[in-house]
């Protein structure tokens, strides 16, 4: 009899193959521009930690207090013991930083979207999908049994001709879209997206993962970012990224808040955030109200980083955001030239088919507030060397 699992061997091994295995590396140090990577120090071009608050002091103590006072495990879901005080805190706190009536909170970014889309829509209803949209998206949208029709990459034409066909054979409509794009750092026209969702009476959804904390004024988020309020029905956040916690988010039209109340699967079947997580948030928020200058210093990171790279010779694609794409073309160069920058003690990933289309391989660089004008240097005299090197740029 043959073992009813050896299928995983061969899978794993066409992995291998492809050069698609995930290695995965092991920190041994806090979040931070530096990293101890596998028992390497090097600089970190890889993490969501947009504004250094992983390990800020300010984080970390208000976690510290709040542990003291209420623990660590929530105990229940939110809908029968797990609801505390500081859970109401921080949803009443997102909403004002977000500008809206409510929000309500969830686990993480991915369950908040695998669980708002199956409440909004069902099998007699339509969804309008990025084909880029993140997989937490994708997953909401299968989980829902409603009609997914994708509509091409950031095309707002091509959405209106996808809705001026379809819409009218559905009871409701979602038009969904990620705010920044995770793979190429560029913004979803969400002010257009507005315009053409409101003429065709579809629910509007943005999930604002990588641009909360980062876009908008003080980091306000996307439907900041475009003026967009109260015009914009769904607003998923994260607060994994910039927040540098962990935690979703859904602001919006408080009628979509108070039903998810009841209907967020995730909200009514899942435990509720933990105490040090609920708390190190609500920090976070304050420091965002209270200053823009992590903001401010992410961005003229993100300036200086991207003219010098390009100052070098290197294609960073067309994105605005602090996300930097290097494109280097075929997949075994991009895994050869972050192997090089690994060596001369820079960590940054090297993302191929099919994370992104073929020939399209490239390392992204992830900018953060938590660098300092000497580590961005560090990292640009590293890409030179190996790009002259694997003769990306010439010397
Ligand atoms: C990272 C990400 C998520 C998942 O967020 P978590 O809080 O880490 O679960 C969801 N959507 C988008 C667009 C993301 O980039």
């Amino acid at each position: 009899m043959t073992d009813k699992l050896t299928w995983i061997d061969e899978e794993l091994q066409n992995l291998h193959d492809g050069g698609l295995y995930n290695n995965i590396r092991t920190l041994g140090s806090p979040q931070g521009a530096w990293l101890v990577v596998d028992g390497v120090k090097t600089l970190n071009f890889c993490s969501n930690n947009y504004l250094g608050l992983a390990n800020h002091p300010r984080v970390v103590a208000a976690a510290q207090k709040a542990m003291q006072q209420y623990g660590v495990g929530p105990g229940a879901v939110r809908t029968i013991a797990g609801t505390m005080d500081m859970h109401v805190k921080l949803d009443q706190r997102l909403a004002e930083f977000k500008g809206v009536e409510s929000a309500i909170t969830f686990q993480s970014g991915f369950t908040a979207n695998t669980g708002t889309i199956p409440a909004l829509v069902g099998k007699e209803d339509a969804i309008f999908s990025d084909r880029l949209n993140h997989a937490s998206i994708i997953d909401g949208c299968r989980l829902s049994s409603a009609k997914i029709i994708a509509y091409e990459h950031c095309d707002v034409e091509h959405l209106e001709a996808q809705l001026k066909e379809h819409r009218a054979n559905f009871r409701r409509a979602l038009v969904v879209t990620d705010g920044v794009f995770s793979m190429d750092g560029d913004v979803a026209p969400l002010d257009k997206i507005y315009a053409v969702s409101k003429n065709y009476d579809a629910i509007l959804m943005v999930d604002d993962a990588h641009g909360e904390g980062v876009l908008g004024r003080g980091g306000r988020g996307i439907v900041d970012h475009f003026d967009l309020h109260g015009k914009v029905d769904v607003e998923v956040g994260t607060m994994s990224k910039a927040f540098g916690v962990m935690g979703g988010v859904v602001a919006g039209n408080p009628k979509v808040v108070e039903w998810l109340h009841q209907r967020g699967r995730p909200f009514l079947f899942s435990s509720a955030m933990t105490i040090p997580d609920v708390a190190a948030c609500i920090e976070a928020i304050d420091m965002l109200e209270e200053s823009t200058e992590l903001v401010d210093k992410l961005w003229a990171n993100t300036d200086y980083f991207k003219s010098e790279m390009s100052n070098l010779g290197f294609d960073t694609g067309a994105g605005v955001t602090p996300i930097t794409p290097v494109m280097l073309g075929e997949a075994p160069l991009a895994q050869q030239f972050s192997q090089k920058l690994f060596e001369a003690g820079v960590f940054g990933m090297a993302l191929g088919f099919p994370t992104v289309p073929r020939g399209k391989a490239r390392i992204r660089v992830m900018i953060s507030a938590a660098h300092e004008k000497d580590d961005l240097d560090q990292g640009l005299e590293a890409f030179a060397k190996v790009g002259r090197k694997l003769s990306v740029i010439s010397s």
